[in-house]
This record gives C-alpha cells, sequence and structure tokens, in this order.
C-alpha cells in the first residue's frame, strides 16, 4: 500500500503539474478501480468481483484472495461438476434435501428395453416365444463421484388376446413368469396377441442416499402370431361335386366279343374314382369330394364278325324267304313280363341289340348317379371334424381325411348296391328287371322285322 501510495502521489502530482486543471481522486485508491475525471470508476467487467485486487469472472474468491475457476462455497472453491450444498462443496447429484450425501445416489437410469419374439404358427401348434429384455440402473458413489449403470432383475408376466382368431387366443403351458413362454395356438385361423409386461424386481441398493431408487416403470412388448393351416391343407371353396360319365371303352364293332350266343354287353363293374380333401371352415374340417368319374362300356358284336350260321338283319327284306318262318320265331320274343329275349338262335338284330344295351346304360346312370349324388351330399354335410387340439384325429385335414376315409368308402359302395337294386330288384330273384326293360326296348325294333316276315322276304 505504501508503495502504491507512493506511486499514486507521484502521479497525481505529475498530472497536476502538466495539467493543472484535471481533478484529482481522492485517495486512497479501492481496489479495482481506477481514476477518471477526479472520480474512482469500476475496473472490471459487469458482474465481475475484485478479489484482492483481481477481476473475478465467477462471483466469488476463496479464503486465500484467489478467484475460484468453479463455484465457491463458504470460502472454498469447489471442484468442478460440484455445487454448494448448504456450505459445503457437494457433487450435484448427491445434494439431497439441501444436505450432501457420502453415500451412494441411485435413479432408475435407462428404462426397461429389449425385445421380444413372437412365433407364427399352425393350427394347435406349440411354440415357444422368447424374450430378450435388459434393465440398467444408475448409481452415483458420492464419496468418490464415480458412476456404473448396474443391470437390475426383471420380472417377466405373459398375457395374451384375441386379435382376429375366433378360435380364442391359445393355451400357455407352463410357466408364464420366465423369459420364454410355451404356447399351443388356438384350434382356428387367425391372430392372436401375445403381451410380456417385463418389471424389475428392484434390487437392493447398497448405503442409498435419501430419495435413491432404482424402481422403472414396467414396461409392455407385444408381438402378433399368425395362426395359419398345416402344410398341404386348404379352405374350402366352390368344387364340383357332380357325377361324371366316361365311356372309355365302348367298342359297337367287336369282332370277337362277346361270344355268341350274346351279341351285346353292358358294363359297370368299374370302380368310381373321385377326390377326396378335407378343407377348413370356421375352426372344422369338412369334406369335399370333387372330381367324380363312373365309368361303364357297352360291347356289341359287329354283324360283319359274325361266326358261321349266325345272321344280322336290319328288315324283314334282309331275311330270305326259305328262311322267312325260322327268322319270324327268331326275332319275336313272345313274353314282355319275363326277362328274356327273342330266341336269336342264327338270326339278331344289331340296331336292337345296341338299343338293348344302350337302355341298361341310361338305366344304371340314373339309378347310379342318383344314389352317387345323395351319398356325396350327405357325406359332404356329415364328415366334419371341429378341430379340437386334444384330438389329433382332427388337427390336420390328412388326419380328418383318414378318419373319415372308411365311412366315405362305404358309402360309395352303398351307392353302388342300392343303385343295382334298383336296376334289378334283389327281392324279386326269379325276374332280372333290367333285362325285363331292355328287352322291351328291344322289342320295339326287333317285333316289326319279326312280325313283317313271313310276307316281307326277299325271295
Ligand atoms: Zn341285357
Amino acid at each position: 500500500m505504501k508503495t502504491k501510495s507512493l506511486a499514486f502521489t507521484l502521479t497525481c502530482l505529475l498530472s497536476c503539474l502538466a495539467v493543472p486543471v484535471l481533478a484529482c481522486c481522492p485517495p486512497p485508491q479501492p481496489p479495482c478501480y481506477r481514476c477518471e475525471d477526479g472520480v474512482w470508476v469500476w475496473n472490471c467487467s459487469s458482474g465481475q468481483i475484485c478479489c484482492n485486487g483481481t477481476c473475478c469472472s465467477n462471483t466469488c474468491c476463496n479464503n486465500s484472495g484467489t478467484c475460484c475457476s468453479n463455484v465457491c462455497c463458504n470460502g472454498v472453491c469447489c471442484a468442478a461438476g460440484k455445487i454448494c450444498c448448504n456450505g459445503t462443496c457437494c457433487k450435484s447429484t448427491c445434494c439431497i434435501s439441501n444436505t450432501c450425501c457420502n453415500g451412494n445416489c441411485w435413479d432408475a437410469g435407462n428404462a426397461i428395453s429389449g425385445s421380444i419374439s413372437v412365433q407364427n404358427a399352425k393350427l394347435c401348434e406349440q411354440k415357444t416365444h422368447t424374450s430378450s429384455i435388459s434393465d440398467n440402473d444408475h448409481r452415483i458413489v458420492c464419496s468418490s463421484s464415480s458412476e456404473s449403470f448396474p443391470s437390475d432383475s426383471i420380472v417377466y408376466s405373459w398375457s395374451k388376446t384375441v386379435g382376429t382368431n375366433p378360435g380364442g387366443s391359445g393355451t400357455f403351458i407352463g410357466p408364464t413368469n420366465q423369459a420364454s413362454v410355451t404356447w399351443q395356438a388356438p384350434p382356428c385361423t387367425g391372430t392372436v396377441i401375445i403381451k410380456l409386461t417385463a418389471d424389475d424386481v428392484p434390487d437392493s441398493m447398497d448405503d442409498p442416499c435419501p430419495g435413491s431408487t432404482r424402481n422403472d416403470a414396467p414396461k409392455d412388448f407385444q408381438g402378433t402370431s399368425a395362426v395359419s393351416l398345416p402344410a398341404g391343407c386348404s379352405n374350402a371353396g366352390p368344387h364340383d361335386s357332380s357325377v361324371h360319365w366316361i365311356n372309355p371303352d365302348d367298342d359297337y364293332s367287336s369282332s370277337t366279343a362277346p361270344s355268341l350266343p350274346r351279341v351285346g354287353l353292358f358294363n359297370n363293374i368299374y370302380a368310381t374314382t373321385k377326390d377326396v380333401d378335407f378343407k377348413y371352415q370356421n375352426c372344422t374340417w369338412v369334406c369335399e369330394i370333387s372330381n367324380v368319374i363312373a365309368k361303364d362300356r357297352i360291347l356289341v358284336r359287329s354283324p360283319f364278325s359274325l361266326l358261321p350260321d349266325h345272321v344280322s338283319v336290319e328288315s324283314a327284306s334282309d331275311v330270305p324267304c326259305d328262311e322267312a318262318e325260322f327268322a319270324k320265331f327268331d326275332l319275336d320274343d313272345t313274353d314282355l313280363t319275363d326277362d328274356e329275349g327273342p330266341p336269336y338262335c342264327k338270326y339278331w338284330c344289331y340296331t336292337a341289340a345296341v338299343v338293348h344295351e344302350e337302355k341298361h346304360r341310361f338305366d344304371w346312370r340314373l339309378f347310379y348317379e342318383q344314389k352317387l349324388t345323395s351319398a356325396i351330399a350327405y357325406l359332404e354335410s356329415s364328415c366334419q371334424s371341429s378341430i379340437d387340439c386334444g384330438n389329433p384325429d382332427t388337427i390336420t385335414c390328412q388326419a380328418a381325411e383318414s378318419y373319415w376315409q372308411l365311412t366315405i368308402q362305404q358309402w360309395f359302395a352303398l351307392a353302388f348296391t342300392e343303385a343295382q337294386g334298383l336296376m334289378d330288384n334283389p327281392d324279386t330273384t326269379e325276374l332280372n328287371e333290367a333285362e325285363q326293360r331292355a328287352y322291351e326296348v328291344q322289342y320295339e325294333i326287333d317285333h316289326p322285322i319279326s312280325a313283317a316276315l313271313p310276307e316281307g322276304c326277299t325271295p
């Protein structure tokens, strides 16, 4: 101070001598002030303080008269990152209720995070949905200012709700409080929403500061499982269940068969083929029968390939007069109530034989198609398996088909037997009605020829 006072006095004397009009500032000079036009003015910036003659940018200086680079607290400069907590330099997060804590300050840190993996499934299929969840909390050791992010324990709670699935949300098998869960899909197609609610326990905190917590909010994770049909199965829909007749083996001009004296043959012994599928409809396997193909055959001996001593005639004029009476007898069916035709010992009529066999075909197709159609309708409405996850026969379309296979075969066999009964009533064994009807139409061709004889013969 003495040195400064002397310097000031010298300055004053010099300035007074050089510029006698300038006013002098009255001593003593306050620290951090300068003289200007005879008054002391603040020589630091606005907001600065004067610390032992030095301008301090921060608002305090310590007890030793040194500017604090951070905050000062009760005459002490606090280290970076600390605040003044009720007169004590303290890590900002450790100043709790205006008291600096020396334990561990906890907070929940990062929210519970992760993901779940929800599996798609076939009907009634068991799947395991998994999760990967973590929770890292935040701990500050106030005494050392070190930080860490310890992981917390997770509690799991799986739940499920119906999305679009009409069969419900399925069934959990085993515990639902683990990181993964086993689930059985419902017996219908559609979606199911699988949800995991993850929460922290939370674990214990060592020497926690007041107000510490590591309790996170629970978090929901959600996924959608699409339940679909088993491999090889499909939805029910329009299909053609009508009977289609084929006759690829017809032969109206056989050179050998049938052997005489038979001249025509109708054959219905072929197995009827069909496609049987079990299709999905409203949580049920329904029977669809399609591509039904029934086969029959007509075989007639060619009039040009007859054995010796056999003759086919189409009119009376085809008969030589010396055999007119014989031919008349040979072509005449004298009793239409029985199941026998004309003798046909030598003379026969090709056209009449064809008409006879066509009548058999007409009748058979009428009766068998009628029985087949009603059997198919019955089977399609009756052979249904409501899908039940507890019944293996119902879970796949293939299993349902196996289950009903025998029933379907039996109904097709029954349709054949019943059609045969309509062709030829088994209760009247003395009469073959099928032949009686065929000979009746054959008569329409044979009889006019026979009736025209002997007059119409050719001499
Ligand atoms: Zn016949």
